[in-house]
Parts: C-alpha cells; sequence; structure tokens
C-alpha cells in the first residue's frame, strides 16, 4: 500500500516537473495582461459590429451576436474575486469573438484561423483553465450551431453534412494549438524560474513556493526553510578557477538533492547560497536532522578533476508555524540564522531565534557607529601593567583599546575589533592606538628616566595584511623617539599562522626596526610548534585558560605547567595572562614564569592612574593584591 502511495507521488512528482508552473505572474502582470486581453474583446464588438453592417447583416442581428461580447467584456472586467474567474470569463470572450467572426464571414476557414490567434493569446495568463475552456467553447459551439445553423459555422460540404465530427476535429486542432503554447509557456518560465548552472529552482520559484506551503499548513505541522552558505568556495573559485568552481557548485547540488525528500524545494539563491523549503514537518526536530544530515554529506570530500577539496557549509533554519510569517520573513529569518551560525564559528547549523535580529541591528548600528568614533573622540587606551614576577614591579603595560559610546557606554573590545577588522577600520584605529601608546611611553620615560618601562600593542590580523604598516611603526618610533626595544607588538597566534608568506616578510621588517614580538593568546591556536622557529618571536603570552587551569585537578596543572615550561625551554619571556589569584601566582613563580598580567594585581587603567602606579608600583600593586585575595 505504502509502495503504491509512493510510486502514485512519484509520478505526481514528475508530472509537475513537466507541466508548467503558472502562479509565477505577480498580481501586477497579471492585471495589465488581463486588460490589455479585455481591451482586445472591446475592439472586436466595434471591430465586428462594423464588419457585420459592412457584409449586409441588418443592425439587429449584428447587434445581437456583439452584445454577448460585450456583456463577457464587462463581467471580466467586474470584481470576481479570483484570478481565475475573471480570466475563465476573459478566455470565453475571446473564442466567442472568433465565433462571431466565423458566423458573420459565413463559416469562412479564414475565419476559423482566428481561434488560434486568441489560443496564442490566452497563453499570457499562463493559466490552465483558459486553455481547456477555449477547447470545450471549440467544441460545443461548433457542434451544436453546426447543427442548428451549419452555414453559419462550416464552409465547406463535408462538415455541413457531420457537424459534430467537425466540431471534433477543429477542438483538436484547438487542443494541438494548445499544446503547443503551453510548451512555450513551460519552457519560458523554466529559464525564469531556474536557475541556469544548477537547473535549480532560483528565488522567485522558491518564495512562491514556500508561499503555497505557508498557506497549506495545517495547524500542527511546521514549515521549515533552511539557508545554506557554503565555506570556502570562495578559495576554490581564486585558487582553481571558476570552472572548478561551478563543478563543486553542481556537486553540491547532487548532494543536497540527494538530503532531501520528494516534495521539498532545493533551490539557489546566487553564489554560493542556497535554500531548502522542506514541508510539512511533524516537529522542529525535523528540520534540524535534515540540515545535520546535509552537513555530513558535505563533509565528504569533493573530487575537482584531480583534486580532493573539502568544504563545508552554515545553515540557518527557520520554522514557521501557523499565521503571520511570509515567504520573504521565513526567508530572511533563515538566512539571519546562517549569518549567526557563521559567525560562530561556520560549518554549523543554527535555528532563528527572534534575538538574532536585535543582534543584526545592533551590529548594523554598531558598524556605522564606529565609523564616526574616531573623529569624535570616542576611543581611549588603557593600559594594564605587566609586572615582575619575581619582586613585583612593573615591567611595562599592555596598551588596551576603550570605546566609550555615546549611548551605550564603554563596548567591549571583544565586541567592535572583530567589526572593525572585517570594514578595515582596523587600520587606522590600530595606528591611533599605537601613536597613543609611544606617546605615552615616551612621556613616562621623560618623567621616570631612571626606569625601564616596556609597551605592549596588539596588532589584528588585518593590519599585519597591510603594505603601510612597516612604514607606520617606523615612523611612530621616529616621532616619538622612543627606544625601538621596549616596544613589543603582540600578534595572536591564530594570526601568526593564518597566512604565512606575507606575515613572514612583514615581520621580518618589523624586527629590523628593532620592535619585538609576542605572541598572544599562546596555546589556544594551532599548537604547532615549528612556527615558533620560523617566526623570529621574542616574548610567548601564556592564554589565561591555560592560567585558570593551575589550581584545578593535577592533569589540569600538569597541561598548563607544560605550556609554561615549554615556553621557558625556548629562551622565550614568558607573560602569563589573566592571573586572578595568589595560589595561580605562587604556582607561577613556581613554574619559573618571568612575567605576569591580570586582575590579582590591576585592572587595565587610565593613562593618568597607570602613569601614578608607576611612582608608587610597588605598595600599590600589593595593596591591591591584597584587596583583591
Ligand atoms: P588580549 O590582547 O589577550 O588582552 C588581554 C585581555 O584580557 C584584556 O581584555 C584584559 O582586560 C583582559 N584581562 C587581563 N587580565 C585579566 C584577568 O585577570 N581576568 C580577566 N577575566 N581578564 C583579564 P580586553 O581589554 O577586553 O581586550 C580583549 C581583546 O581585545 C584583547 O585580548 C585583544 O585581543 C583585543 N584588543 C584590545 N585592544 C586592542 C587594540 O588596540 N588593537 C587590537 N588589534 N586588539 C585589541
Ligand atoms: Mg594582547
Ligand atoms: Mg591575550
Amino acid at each position: 500500500m505504502a509502495l503504491l502511495g509512493r510510486a502514485r507521488g512519484e509520478i505526481a512528482e514528475r508530472v509537475r516537473n513537466i507541466l508548467p508552473e503558472g502562479r509565477a505572474l505577480s498580481d501586477d502582470l497579471w492585471e495589465r495582461r488581463h486588460d490589455g486581453l479585455v481591451r482586445l474583446i472591446w475592439a472586436h464588438v466595434l471591430g465586428l459590429l462594423l464588419f457585420g453592417l459592412i457584409r449586409g447583416y441588418p443592425l439587429g442581428h449584428t447587434l445581437i451576436d456583439v452584445v454577448p461580447l460585450a456583456a463577457l467584456a464587462a463581467l471580466a472586467k467586474s470584481t470576481f474575486p479570483s484570478r481565475r474567474m475573471r480570466s475563465s470569463v476573459a478566455a470565453v470572450g475571446l473564442v466567442a469573438c472568433s465565433a462571431v467572426l466565423v458566423h458573420l464571414s459565413g463559416g469562412a476557414i479564414e475565419a476559423h484561423f482566428h481561434f488560434f490567434v486568441m489560443v496564442g493569446l490566452l497563453s499570457l495568463y499562463q493559466e490552465w483553465l483558459p486553455f481547456l475552456l477555449a477547447i470545450g467553447f471549440v467544441v460545443l459551439h461548433h457542434g451544436v450551431l453546426g447543427a442548428i445553423f451549419p452555414r453559419g459555422v462550416y464552409g465547406h460540404p463535408a462538415a455541413i453534412a457531420h457537424p459534430w465530427t467537425w466540431a471534433l476535429i477543429h477542438g483538436l486542432f484547438v487542443l494541438a494549438a494548445s499544446v503547443a503554447n503551453i510548451l512555450a509557456w513551460r519552457l519560458n518560465e523554466h529559464q525564469a524560474l531556474h536557475d541556469g548552472l544548477t537547473g535549480l529552482p532560483n528565488r522567485v520559484l522558491l518564495t512562491d513556493r514556500i508561499e503555497h506551503a505557508l498557506d497549506r499548513r495545517d495547524d500542527n505541522r511546521l514549515v521549515g526553510v533552511l539557508f545554506l552558505d557554503l565555506d570556502g568556495f570562495k578559495s576554490v573559485n581564486d585558487t582553481m578557477g571558476h570552472a572548478a568552481g561551478d563543478e563543486l557548485l553542481c556537486e553540491v547540488t547532487r548532494r543536497l538533492l540527494g538530503a532531501i525528500r520528494l516534495g521539498d524545494t532545493c533551490a539557489r539563491l546566487g553564489g554560493d547560497e542556497f535554500a531548502i523549503l522542506l514541508d510539512d514537518l511533524e516537529a522542529n526536530g525535523a528540520a534540524l536532522h535534515a540540515a545535520d544530515r546535509i552537513l555530513e554529506l558535505l563533509a565528504e570530500p569533493f573530487l575537482l578533476g584531480r583534486h580532493k577539496v573539502t568544504v563545508s557549509a552554515s545553515i540557518g533554519v527557520a520554522l514557521c508555524m501557523a499565521g503571520g510569517a511570509t515567504a520573504d520573513d521565513a526567508l530572511r529569518n533563515a538566512d539571519m540564522a546562517m549569518y549567526s551560525a557563521k559567525r560562530h564559528g561556520k560549518a554549523r547549523v543554527e535555528i532563528y531565534e527572534p534575538a538574532m535580529h536585535a543582534a543584526l541591528l545592533r551590529q548594523v548600528e554598531l558598524e556605522s557607529d564606529l565609523k564616526v568614533a574616531l573623529e569624535q573622540h570616542q576611543f581611549a587606551v588603557h593600559y594594564q601593567p605587566i609586572v615582575n614576577l619575581t619582586d613585583n614591579s612593573v615591567h611595562g603595560f599592555e596598551a588596551l583599546l576603550r570605546w566609550q559610546h555615546p549611548r551605550r557606554g564603554l563596548v567591549s573590545p571583544a565586541e567592535f575589533i572583530p567589526r572593525a577588522e572585517e570594514t578595515g577600520l582596523i587600520v587606522p584605529l590600530g595606528a591611533w592606538v599605537l601613536e597613543q601608546a609611544a606617546q605615552q611611553l615616551a612621556a613616562w620615560q621623560w618623567a621616570h628616566p631612571e626606569r625601564v618601562v616596556e609597551m605592549s600593542v596588539n596588532l589584528s590580523a588585518r593590519q599585519l595584511q597591510d603594505e603601510g604598516l612597516v612604514g607606520i611603526v617606523s615612523s611612530v618610533l621616529q616621532e616619538t623617539g622612543i627606544d625601538p626595544a621596549r616596544l613589543t607588538l603582540e600578534i595572536t597566534e591564530s594570526t601568526l599562522m593564518s597566512d604565512s608568506w606575507q606575515n613572514e616578510t612583514r615581520l621580518e621588517s618589523l624586527h629590523a626596526l628593532g620592535v619585538k614580538l609576542a605572541i598572544d593568546d599562546f596555546g589556544t591556536g594551532y599548537s604547532a610548534m615549528s612556527y615558533l622557529r620560523r617566526f623570529r618571536v621574542d616574548v610567548l603570552k601564556v592564554d589565561k585558560s591555560f592560567v585558570d587551569e593551575l589550581l584545578r585537578g593535577p592533569e589540569d596543572r600538569a597541561l598548563a605547567a607544560a605550556v609554561v615550561t615549554m615556553a621557558r625551554a625556548v629562551h622565550m619571556l614568558t607573560v602569563a595572562e589573566g592571573i586572578e589569584s595568589a595560589g595561580q601566582l605562587a604556582t607561577l613563580q613556581s613554574l619559573g614564569c618571568d612575567l605576569g598580567q591580570g586582575y590579582y594585581f590591576s585592572r587595565p587603567l587610565p593613562a593618568e592612574a597607570a602613569g601614578d602606579l608607576l611612582m608608587t608600583e610597588r605598595m600599590v600593586l600589593q595593596s591591591r593584591a591584597t584587596q583583591s585575595a
């Protein structure tokens, strides 16, 4: 039974694939076409009236012929609620014009050609019913009237003798003309509604199908929309060429089609973006399950030519329930969830939540606010002391950027630095931080000539890619006159690994200026130690997560201890980040860690407070330490 149902479903799907979709016309376009066709009926009313009079029919006779046409034209323009009703009336009106022409020309065969013109025009509606009505009208009209007034319908003896046979023959011709028109409609529609490369439905068709799914859905079932964006597609395109990119998209399409059920729709929205409509779901779990299956299928490497390529996808899921949601809402929500999946590390699935909308708005706002923040002096640099762990003296400071937003208050760098990176604003902003920090260092050197103070400044990946970086650092050194050896540039481990060739030459040039380089957040990135030899690094900043673990179980401690010991073994200066307790400090001291930084000593401070600290350092640091302990 189930097998039979499945087979029926498959046949229905095949037929659906062969036949035109219809419904693709927007209301506006449909109205314009309908208007044009109704006007054509009116033109016939006038034309046929004249034609009848010229042919010598009495006015009364001609009026009896054309008044029904006028009535149909008026009816077609009336306020029937559905398109289908109005197009049906207009269709009957149009073929009736042909019938009247045939009648007024005494059944001349040439007048019958007029039917074919009308059938062609009916295809403008992109609906089925008008064609069926036209065929039915022709058969009935030719049969009934042909039997009653054969000479008003047919101009040759065979037809006059057998009006119903010839009604059927004419009907068959109209059917053939309809099929030809429907075929052209179908091909045009396919072109307009499908993607040229993959043959998948495009956004227009998908939106239409989602709309229908939303209308059809009964109350306790769901419609799911998945929005999928490939991770890493651009690099395939860039490195292997567009032909390989196209091949990848086609292979992805095949896998996606293999992952969905019959009746679901997989569409390509452009570039490497796909969307899938999951119709009629029983529970939310089903959509997630489908998304996971897709991730699994895409995880298998792709064979492009002789190269194996791995890509992944970020998927956003929107689930729609009864009422409210439109197709555009569903797609937009799924898109937002996809964006969130990308931002949370790619190759994952996220379900849309209303909070995402607010988060996205906040980000867009944040980005535009960032653009003016530098000009409007909303940024400040704070300084966190880096302490010598052997005697608790201040070794130097790390410059940390702060954004005092006029409405939102203090915004965390963790939130705005990634945005500044994406927009490229980090380049001028980072240069500004460097300048501020170097000027501050120069001021402290001047105020405390007896002290050796160092300054650390963070560099982002984007700054490291910037050609002007070396020039900026060198001119800051020149302008402020600071000793380059007292300036440390911090680069995170993952930045260092991401684009090694470019980084390598740029780091060499920075080294040549005499500044020191530190690896920030050490231990969180690739943990491939070989790069410590390749890049000339002076300082390792052990990430806070290891310091946090020092006092946990013996195994956690062993790992953290190993990282500190390893850093010491490669003869680099070791800084422990995020020291928060006396216990952590004692352990780090026992492991022989050189320097430390953390709330236990001091939070990042405004320049003035940091300067005060330099004067009274040991006392202040220790009293702070006892306060927070
Ligand atoms: P980071 O370079 O690893 O900086 C250390 C972060 O840890 C700072 O956060 C600091 O306030 C925080 N921290 C220090 N000690 C403790 C502690 O004991 N406990 C805890 N919980 N946190 C501690 P902040 O200032 O929020 O900066 C976050 C990140 O933003 C920085 O991490 C850095 O990657 C980035 N950043 C900050 N300023 C700049 C900048 O001027 N340029 C660039 N490119 N990145 C910056
Ligand atoms: Mg840092
Ligand atoms: Mg760090």
